[in-house]
């Protein structure tokens, strides 16, 4: 495979779950791949696995100038940047409204939107006039939780609706020279962590139990994906030649959701 050779692509988070599934999957169709990690451990572990061939570089999707060095680090290394994507993300672990104490549920608010949104956001800002010289694209990560109620609590919820409208805007603004789109995969057993704010900051998505079988009952193809899974539509996105027209587009790859909705979780079981 190397439908994506001479294409540069930058992903946030690449150092587990999702995002290292995609640089695997970049990797193997041909593209050169940077990464920008929070988790020193985990960006030292993407050099030992692939070598030169992925640009690891530590730092804090929240802070723009982590992403402006994210952004030269990978132009220095390999001349260009065609595609941005903003995987990055923290989960507020379902936690629903009646159970943050008042004074937490900022603290809570303020902790998420920052990676879920605004490190999207600032990486757009910082990736923007590299990829404007070579009409490249950016893509977001979205989740299931951006289109219906019950994938996480209402933070959580409300970052993944805010961040399909990132790439609504973000498609209108930046057209004709940069496609905006982005990928809403539905659930995953990966390391996905919760918030320092609401007391879930040591807990890992993958040590909720029976969450296999869960994704397996609220999924009409009744199936429980794996990271690798979900990355076809991230790869047809990124190619220009496939993907030209596309922008503005969110490709939902939850199992099936939109067909009947989540229908086995009741609201106002919270109160
Ligand atoms: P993960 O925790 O396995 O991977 C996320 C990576 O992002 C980690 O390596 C982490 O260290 C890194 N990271 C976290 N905060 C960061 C920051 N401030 N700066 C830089 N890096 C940071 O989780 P994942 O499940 O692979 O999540 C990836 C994306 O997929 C997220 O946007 C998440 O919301 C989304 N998603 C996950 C699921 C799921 O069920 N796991 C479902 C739908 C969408």
């Amino acid at each position: 495979m190397n439908g994506l050779k001479n294409t540069v692509v930058l992903i946030t988070g690449g150092g587990s779950g999702l995002g290292r599934a995609l640089v695997e999957r970049f990797l193997r169709e041909g593209a050169s791949v940077a990464v920008l990690e929070s988790s020193a451990a985990r960006a030292e572990a993407l050099r030992a696995d692939f070598g030169t061939q992925v640009e690891a570089i530590v730092g804090d999707v929240t802070v723009y100038a982590d992403n402006a060095r994210a952004v030269e680090c990978t132009v220095v290394r390999f001349g260009r940047l065609d595609t941005f994507i903003a995987n990055a993300g923290i989960f507020d672990f379902f936690q629903a409204l009646p159970q943050y104490e008042g004074d937490r549920l900022g603290a809570a608010f303020d902790e998420l939107f920052a990676v879920n949104v605004k490190g999207g956001l600032l990486g757009a800002r910082a990736a923007l006039s590299e990829l404007v010289k070579v009409r490249g694209s950016i893509i977001f990560t979205i989740s299931n939780a951006g289109f219906y109620p019950g994938g996480g609590g209402p933070i959580y919820t409300a970052s993944k609706h805010a961040v399909v409208g990132l790439v609504r805007q973000l498609a209108h603004e930046l057209a004709p020279k940069v496609r905006v789109n982005g990928v809403a995969p539905g659930g995953m057993k990966t390391n996905l962590r919760g918030l320092q704010a609401n007391g879930t900051g040591a807990q890992s998505l993958a040590d909720v139990e029976g969450l296999d079988q869960m994704l397996c009952d609220i999924t009409p193809l009744q199936i429980s994906p794996k990271p690798e899974d979900y990355c076809g539509p991230y790869v047809l996105l990124a190619s220009a030649t496939d993907a030209g027209p596309i922008t503005g587009a969110i490709i939902n790859t939850d199992g099936g959701l939109g067909v009947r909705g989540i229908v086995n979780i009741r609201g106002g079981d919270a109160l």
